[in-house]
């Protein structure tokens, strides 16, 4: 066969797959499967004496310390129920800055004298381990003599079992520090960003009057979009299986509408997947409710029922984990990029997220007296100043290569962080504005907590897809994290940043009760402050309409487009000082969160720009050449026969061959470039030369296959992954 057969045979195959069976009881309930691989509240109940039982509870609500000798009862009955559920080998868990999953394994059974094994698993080895640190990013943090990191067990995340065809893990979910206990993970911020927060908060109700308060926590639901496509032809991509998006792909045909379908038709294989995860989804406790509600063909979406911040971070981990493995199972590969197919609509994880507790709920739902509104309405406006102050941090925490085909792009949402509020709340924000403008009495103008608010929004039916933060009616919708992304990083940002708000909230209040002020009206001019200083923020309008960046910019508003421009936001005076006010980061860890993020970007387009060039050069060039001279043997065999040629399709193809070896020799060359040892150096040539580069390159083999013979072209196209499934 000739070198198209790659994509032929794709083609064939994919026609030929017959999905797998339903492996599992179909009339199973949910009821009986959810957290059953979970070691919950239900199971340390039943299985750890009372007293350890009671000092467990106490570190997960209360943020007590754990006593060693707890660590011991607890490790010893998590054992014997892993055990039982087939667990052979034991992994503590973290999340490294890579943005991955990492796990160190290691057996429960350990060889005794006499030959046989003996399964160990004391406090200790529970509550703390060392895996090799040296394999992941540090950014500076951890020299390599001190290879050593510590991985330590976040009591609040529940362990649980792993399964696998070759034996199942118990897996316990752990903070991941250096030496000298500084943050070489996302958890770990997360835990102490919350903290931060939950003080902040707890200042405030205390205020509005609440007493013996349970702590409040944030909650997170994020939404994951993702897409599917057959495993044939993931495997004939060496873009997709290398660099998670296609470098190369024309828009199909004019006429064919990306956005004609979706809802009903779903694969049967696609629900076969959907049912597939949900039911191990629900296995490890996690709330789940696959959907199919996307934009784009091939495209979907689920959104697990909201958790308290590190839990719903956690549970976001294991599911990408589970689709990814899942989806080979049925014969597809699941795409989390935010961008694989570049004209058709990206990936995004919105987070949703609350402040709150069980006993009060969301602190973002309006009551239904002027008290709890007002209350509410400080909430918010702790939000609006939160965002308005550190939008750029904002966007940092979601930068990276693969997000910015999103955020720069004029692609859901845009690059500028500002507010939606709704049309309701916007007008009693507005109002509370012109009310500290107007004086006069008898006007009609607004009194937090005496007169009577008009109805607030409980769930605004108008929903701004294009803001970058949204209120939702009893939450904020942060659009801009990417598919790829962990939701720790945007969680940590958040936390932080409402601490910092509601810390300033908390003292503008004191300040003005100590001097005498009624709080009601403290709380009044507090709002009046707010929204005056800071509602610039607030944008209602099209986010992607093209006035929309000129008026950010008067606003003062920051508009960082490139994961290079938001970076830098990190390592800023004013963010340096806000997270070590909250110690959720010191200034080393921030400055290692910037270099991390650097390296990153460089690592990604080096490997996108490497796999362009191999690809452009080895796959597309070779089969538009077959082309070329299929033509000229065309063209010469009619010439000897005495016929006129037509020679316009060989010039057809001559054009744009001729481009794309222009453009593969500047890509060698921009790739062969010195570009110093610094790595923002290196970083803006990877933005500022390769990526260029590198669309000059597909934008020769794109025309190139709208032209070459279809049974000539090497690469499974557009169409055929996007709607062969
Ligand atoms: P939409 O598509 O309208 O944005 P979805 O139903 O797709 O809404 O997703 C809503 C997400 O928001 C879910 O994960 C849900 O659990 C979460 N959510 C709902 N209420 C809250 C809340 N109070 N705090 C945090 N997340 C919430
Ligand atoms: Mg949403």
């Amino acid at each position: 066969m000739s070198g198209n057969s790659v994509r032929l045979q794709a083609i064939t195959d994919v026609e030929a797959y017959v999905p797998p069976a339903v492996s599992f009881d179909v009339n199973e309930t949910p009821g009986e499967i959810y957290g059953e691989n979970v070691f919950n509240k239900e199971v340390m109940l039943k299985r750890l004496p009372k007293s350890v039982y009671k000092s467990v509870m106490s570190t997960i609500e209360h943020g007590a310390t754990l006593d060693p000798l707890v660590a011991d009862a607890v490790a010893s009955a998590m054992k014997d129920w892993a055990l039982e559920k087939g667990a052979t080998h034991y992994a503590h868990v973290f999340y490294p800055l890579t943005g991955l999953t990492a796990e160190k394994h290691d057996s429960f059974f350990e060889p005794v004298s006499d030959g046989s094994a003996l399964a160990e698993f004391a406090g200790k080895t529970l509550v703390q381990g060392e895996p090799d640190a040296s394999s992941f990013p540090n950014g500076g943090l951890r020299n390599t003599f001190e290879a050593r990191g510590y991985t330590g067990w976040d009591v609040t995340s529940p362990a649980y079992v792993l399964e696998n065809p070759n034996g199942n893990t118990l897996c316990i979910p752990t903070v991941f520090v250096s030496m000298t206990g500084e943050a070489l993970d996302h958890r770990t911020p997360l835990l102490r960003s919350q903290k931060a927060m939950g003080e902040q908060a707890e200042r405030i109700l205390k205020m509005f009057g609440h007493e013996n308060l349970n702590h409040v926590v944030s909650f997170c639901g994020p939404e994951q979009e993702y897409f599917l496509v057959d495993r044939h032809f993931f495997l004939a991509r060496p873009d997709l299986l290398n660099a998670g998006r296609t470098l190369f792909g024309a828009k199909p045909p004019k006429g064919q509408e990306f956005d004609d379908h979706y809802f009903g038709a779903i694969p049967e294989r696609v629900l076969g997947f959907m049912m597939d995860t949900e039911r191990e989804l629900f296995k490890l406790g996690i709330p789940a409710k696959t959907r199919h509600n996307e934009v784009a063909p091939g495209q979907f979406e689920i959104a697990p029922m909201f958790e308290r911040g590190n839990i719903a971070a956690d549970h976001q981990q294991l599911l990408m984990t589970t689709f990814k493995t899942i989806a080979k199972k049925h014969g597809m590969e699941c795409l989390f990029h935010e961008k694989p197919f570049q004209g058709v609509n990206g990936s995004g994880k919105h987070v949703n997220f609350s402040l709150g507790n069980n006993e009060l709920g969301s602190l973002f739902v309006p009551g239904d007296n002027p008290h709890d509104n007002a209350q509410f309405l400080v909430f918010c406006a702790a939000v609006i100043r939160a965002v308005h102050l550190y939008g750029g941090l904002l966007r940092a925490s979601v930068a990276s290569a693969s997000n910015d085909h999103r955020l720069g792009a004029n692609e859901a949402p845009p690059a500028i962080i500002s507010i939606f509020l709704g049309d309701q709340l916007a007008d009693i924000f507005d109002q509370i504005a012109k009310g500290s403008l107007k004086t006069s009495k008898g006007r009609g103008t607004m009194k937090i907590g005496v007169d009577t608010l008009p109805v607030l929004p409980t769930d605004p039916g108008d929903r701004n897809r294009t803001s970058p933060f949204a209120f939702t009616g009893n939450r904020f919708e942060f659009r801009a994290p990417g598919s790829l992304q962990t939701v720790a990083a945007p969680m940590v940002t958040i936390n932080t940043i409402m601490a910092d708000s509601l810390d300033y909230c908390a003292n503008e209040l004191d300040a003005a009760v100590a001097k005498g002020t009624d709080f009601d009206e403290a709380v009044q001019a507090l709002l009046t402050q707010i929204i005056t200083e800071h509602g610039d923020v607030v944008f209602n309008g099209d986010g992607y309409s093209a006035e929309w960046p000129i008026e950010a910019k008067k606003r003062g508003l920051l508009n960082l487009k490139t994961t290079l421009d938001a970076l830098p936001e990190l390592i800023s005076e004013p963010a340096m000082a806000l997270f070590e006010k909250y110690k959720v980061f010191n200034r080393r860890e921030m400055h290692s969160r910037y270099e991390i993020g650097l390296e990153q970007y460089i690592l990604t387009i080096g490997v996108e720009a490497r796999l362009t060039l191999e690809m452009g050069a080895t796959v597309v060039l070779p089969a538009a050449v077959r082309y070329q001279t299929e033509l000229a043997a065309n063209v010469a065999a009619l010439g000897a026969a005495g016929v006129e040629a037509d020679k316009g399709s060989l010039t057809e193809v001559s054009g744009p061959i001729a481009d794309l070896k222009k453009a593969l020799a500047t890509l060698k060359d921009a790739l062969a470039a010195d570009t110093g040892h610094e790595a923002l150096g290196e970083a803006e040539h990877a933005r500022d030369s390769l990526l260029p580069a590198m669309s000059a390159v597909r934008a020769a083999a794109d025309v190139l296959e709208e032209i070459v013979a279809d049974d000539l072209w090497p690469l499974p196209t557009y169409q055929e992954m996007l709607y062969m499934l």
